[in-house]
């Protein structure tokens, strides 16, 4: 998968996409990533990428003329068969484990990184969508792409090695993960549950399933509308909702 992001920050990016999975990633040319910075379209004489808001205001707002230029170059130049173009916002829509799978088919995405107070509104033209991280501000749209790639490389066929598993991992299937446990089996009196070594794997599902369905009803109920629940898990997650309603 090719991806374009286009940042003011350039250097902000060396380092998390240079270590452990999405190095490797980049390695094995499963990611190609590059980052186009849109001050090299400006073409004022002081390189100027942003002013101050139409209607007062405070902070400055990045102006729409080095944008077009960046995104259009892209277009002249890199050509993917099915590309998507992310705009980053706090307006978007939320970003979710659905969302990476879905954006994971794509063979280009590229990603516009806003700052300052934010981008042009006639920016928005240049996107397919609008993705926010999370109903909170951040000061760039630059950690919400660092995010973004993650999640969605790990979707990728070879990113994840078969130790790494994406579909056992939280929000893949709806529900969060089961607890895991490592050695030792028992730390200082705190005991890794007997089920886990008993060698029958059928026993194990079912205990991680319930531990899943437990943390998430604890945890994340509303997870629970959406998810693909069996009658047993039903009748479980009725157990819980009694033992809960007793302890009260
Ligand atoms: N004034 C804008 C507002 O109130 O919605 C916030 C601008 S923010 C300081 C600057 C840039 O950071 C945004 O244009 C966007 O690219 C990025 N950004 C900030 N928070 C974000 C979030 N939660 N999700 C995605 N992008 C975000």
């Amino acid at each position: 998968m090719r991806i374009d992001i286009v940042s003011l920050f350039p250097s902000m990016f060396s380092g998390p996409f240079d270590d452990s999975i999405i190095r490797r990633a980049k390695d094995n040319g499963i990611l190609d990533i590059h980052i186009l910075n849109p001050r090299d379209f400006s073409f004022d004489r002081h390189k100027h990428v942003d002013d101050s808001p139409f209607g007062g205001g405070s902070g400055m707002v990045l102006k729409p003329e080095p944008m077009f230029r960046a995104i259009r170059f892209l277009m002249d130049t890199t050509s993917c068969e099915r590309r998507r173009v992310i705009l980053t916002s706090p307006d978007g829509e939320v970003f979710s484990q659905q969302k990476a799978k879905e954006l994971a088919v794509f063979d280009q995405l590229v990603f516009i990184c806003g700052h300052y107070e934010g981008f042009d509104a006639r920016i928005e033209e240049l996107a397919d969508e609008v993705v926010s991280i999370g109903d909170y501000v951040l000061t760039g749209g630059e950690l919400p792409t660092m995010v973004m790639v993650d999640a969605i490389a790990r979707m990728l066929p070879g990113v994840l090695g078969s130790e790494e598993s994406a579909p056992t991992d939280s929000f893949y299937h709806g529900l969060l993960e089961y607890p895991q446990y490592t050695r030792p089996r028992d730390y200082h009196g705190r005991v890794v549950p007997e089920v886990l070594f008993s060698g029958d794997h059928a026993k194990i599902a079912a205990w991680r399933r319930r531990e899943a369905l437990r943390l998430t009803f604890e945890r994340r109920p509303d997870l629970l509308e959406k998810a693909e629940l069996t009658e047993d898990d039903r009748a479980l997650l009725q157990e819980l909702k009694t033992q809960q309603k007793s302890s009260r």
